[in-house]
């Protein structure tokens, strides 16, 4: 389908989205990982937040006007130990785990689905490991395959095909779901749970009262799973797409990088209690 909204570069516009974060006392902070707070690397595991975001984000975590959520593809395992911040809410394997305060949640569905991913995990490795570059990632409820290090073209036709053949005979029993990241295949369990339906679920059954009614929603992602966000939350908070303009997406505002997803959330931070010291009361 095309699109044919404009996403307008946030920074241009910041006194429209000031005037919207000014307008509600409190904030649901909803970020994207990979490619959102930090930039995405040649292997996953060289990911790493920087010191200042991470300080930034503490911050936030602290603050009883908002509440911070990262939302992300990785496995809850992986993604705490990488932003390691305690008391926020984690929603990893795209909606299959999620940990915060007062909720922890792995999907009983997924949790049947092991043992296929498991002997996929098994058989991609053993038919992929004379790719140079492959990363076939375990991630307990899900599996990654990473194929951006991957620099021979042939190599590539090589791991999509032989992907596809594994899984063919899952998809085809709904067994299994497969979708695309950037240079990464997700293999998935056959759950109807995805980032985007999982917000809808926490804004429905799971965020305080008095962050459920009023609080300014926004979400920062950077990948094919945000843009669903995006959709799905048009005309309800603030969406800011993170990368290419040019790239279609249907969020409302974007940033160019993480760098200024950063400078983003300083003054984010700054506006909110900027508002709170010229109201004393
Ligand atoms: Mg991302």
């Amino acid at each position: 389908m095309t699109n044919t909204v404009m996403m307008k570069y946030l920074f241009e516009n910041i006194q429209t989205v000031d005037a919207l974060l000014n307008a509600r006392e409190k904030t649901i902070l909803l970020t994207d990982f990979d490619g959102t707070l930090t930039p995405i690397r040649k292997h996953p595991d060289l990911a790493a937040l920087s010191e200042e975001i991470r300080q930034i984000l503490i911050k936030y975590s602290q603050d009883k006007a908002i509440f911070l959520g990262i939302i992300t593809g990785r496995s809850l395992k992986q993604i705490k130990k990488l932003v390691n911040i305690p008391e926020i809410l984690y929603v990893a394997n795209h909606g299959i785990e999620l940990e915060g305060p007062g909720i922890h949640y792995v999907s009983k569905e997924a949790r049947k689905a092991r043992y296929i991913l498991w002997h996929i995990y098994m058989r991609l490795l053993k038919s992929l490991r004379h790719i140079k570059g492959i990363y076939v990632e375990d991630k307990g409820l899900s599996i990654s395959l990473h194929y951006r290090a991957v620099k021979k073209k042939g190599d590539i036709e090589f791991v999509t095909s032989t992907l596809h053949a594994i899984t063919k005979p899952f998809l085809d029993r709904k067994m299994l779901s497969l979708s695309t990241g950037k240079m990464v295949y997700e293999i998935r369990p056959p759950v109807e749970w995805n980032k985007a339906s999982t917000i809808q679920w926490l804004l429905a059954h799971y965020f305080p009262e008095e962050f459920s009614e009023g609080a300014l929603l926004i979400y920062l992602g950077d990948d094919k799973a945000d843009i669903e966000v995006f959709e799905s939350l048009r005309g309800k908070g603030l969406t800011i797409f993170v990368g290419n303009p040019l790239d279609t997406s249907t969020a409302e505002y974007y940033v160019h990088s993480p760098e200024e997803v950063k400078v983003f959330l300083e003054h984010l931070y700054e506006q909110k209690h900027e508002v709170h010291n010229e109201c004393p009361q």
